[in-house]
């Protein structure tokens, strides 16, 4: 198990094994964006980096999700007042 918190990417079944979860359970999460993924195309195959599964598994956000977060708050804080 511990291997594979050393991989750059999961597929959902080896996240789903890592967080102790079901692979449908990744599958629903991932396309809720509740878990962070990467997908190559529409039809592809999900990739998962292992400290977006376990962010997911611990219900906070990883760390991809927090910088987005605070680049749309960035934004909106720069946007002009009319
Ligand atoms: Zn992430």
């Amino acid at each position: 198990m511990s291997d594979y918190t050393q991989r750059r990417y999961l597929r959902v079944a080896e996240a789903a094994e890592l967080v102790n979860a079901r692979p449908e359970t990744v599958r629903i999460a991932l396309r809720s964006g509740a878990m962070h993924g990467t997908q190559r195309s529409k039809s592809g195959i999900r990739r998962v980096q292992p400290a977006c599964a376990m962010a997911w598994a611990e219900s906070v956000e990883c760390q991809h999700m927090s910088e987005l977060v605070s680049l749309e708050s960035y934004r909106k804080s720069k946007r002009p007042k009319r």
